[in-house]
């Protein structure tokens, strides 16, 4: 093998001093603390010197402060037991797999994160969407949740074995209640999960009083940590079933595991990302009180946006998320004569000092602006206006 070099000098494709507006990258961006965690805990199982031997998992560890985090970690989401997973899709999956049994049904929101469908599929469940309306706004309605059921019922002889609902769907960034759907879901004796992973950790999000039995989390996404970091937290009865422990028994040897939480495979992430969860989370229990002026940030983007000719917003309005999806006919119609086609306005953005507008992508893309300043937030927007005038749109 030639050319490793090239590894040991791994960088990023993009440097400090760019306006990054990827939706997936804003709530992940470090906090001062965690990257000095990262450094600390970047050995292997750092997390693991003093695991308690009669325990012998990662909750039970005091020495760093893992247990205490866990049990703040779940007061502050409204609820009972929390615990870290590797993903936002794991703890879907360990829920699924846990809940359910093969053949049984998941009712989901059609706006629901691929991810979802996927940890279903491999818990070996079944689907059943509750469908969305349809153009600009693309809205749920609760309600819409009490027929699948019943379908469920009608069509398998069984309620589901859980419901989910996305807080926030990464398609158009829009805010869900949750309470409704839970209390439908709690007439049926469903449990309701909520897949918070663009929600907890950016903005207040309680479970008790969103009435929600379950919820899932990002560390990555929203919680100012490093990946792989997620989330798992229960309420209620629901979380002795979700978090069963081992039976198993070596038919030669006798051994058994009976400490270890089986769907969690013992332990989850034993290291520096878990360092760098933990060690964001009290800026992230402070940042969550900011969420208002964020809201503020988006819906003036949006009417920035939607000065330029042809462009509009998709998903709820008036926004109450930070993620925008935007569609574009003036960009659109821009790419088809341009030269560099669809790539112009990537290009175009990258220029002014701002990435994280999917290159190639004109009529329908999507930014963040969680976190950004105020004077980012008029850059941006006096980007976009700059880019649409260059080429003949009009900005009114
Ligand atoms: C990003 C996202 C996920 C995936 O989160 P992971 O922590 O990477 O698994 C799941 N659901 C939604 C709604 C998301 O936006």
């Amino acid at each position: 093998m030639s050319g490793l070099e090239r590894y040991a000098g791994i960088s990023r494709p993009y440097k400090s001093g760019y306006i990054n507006v990827h939706p997936i990258q804003r709530g992940g961006i470090l906090s001062e603390a965690a990257r000095r965690a990262l450094l600390e805990f970047g050995d292997g199982y750092s997390i693991c010197d003093f695991c308690p031997p009669k325990e012998a998992r990662l909750d039970a560890i005091k020495k760093p402060p893992i247990a205490s985090f866990m049990a703040d970690l779940a007061k502050f989401l409204g609820m009972d037991v929390a615990r870290v997973t590797t993903r936002c899709r794991e703890s879907k999956f360990i829920v699924f797999r846990m809940l359910g049994r093969p053949g049984d049904t998941v009712v989901v929101d059609s706006l629901a994160h691929y991810s979802t469908y996927l940890a279903a599929e491999l818990a070996g469940l079944r689907v059943k969407e509750v469908p969305h309306e349809g153009p600009p706004e693309y809205r749920i309605n609760p309600e819409a949740y009490a027929e699948k059921i019943e379908e469920v019922k009608r069509e398998t002889g069984k309620p589901p074995a859980v419901a989910l609902l996305t807080h926030v769907d990464n398609l158009y960034g829009n805010l869900k209640d949750p309470k409704p759907v839970a209390k439908i879901c709690h007439e049926y004796g469903v449990p309701l999960l909520l897949n918070a992973a663009y929600t907890a950790g950016v903005m207040p999000v309680n479970g008790k009083d969103l009435e929600v039995d379950i919820i899932a989390g990002s560390g990555h996404k929203s919680w100012a940590a490093s990946a792989p970091t997620g989330i798992l937290a229960l309420r209620g009865p629901l979380a002795e079933k979700v978090l069963a422990r081992s039976k198993v028994q070596g038919d030669w040897s006798g051994r058994r595991f009976p400490n270890k939480e089986l769907a969690l495979l013992g332990c989850t992430v034993m290291g520096a990302p878990l360092a760098s969860l933990v060690a964001s989370f009290p800026y992230v229990v402070e940042r969550v009180q900011r969420w208002e002026e964020e809201v503020k940030k988006a819906q003036y983007m949006v009417e920035q946006l939607e000065r330029i000719e042809g462009t509009r917003l998709l998903g709820e309005k008036p926004k109450r998320h930070t993620l925008i999806h935007v569609e574009s006919e003036g960009f659109h119609r821009v790419s088809k004569t341009h030269k560099r086609r669809g790539f112009f306005l990537y290009e175009e953005l990258r220029e002014r000092g701002i990435v994280g507008v999917q290159p190639g992508l004109t009529k329908h893309f999507k930014l963040n602006v969680y976190g950004l300043t105020w004077d980012e937030v008029k850059k941006v927007a006096e980007a976009f206006h700059d880019i649409a005038r260059k080429y003949g749109l009009s900005v009114h």
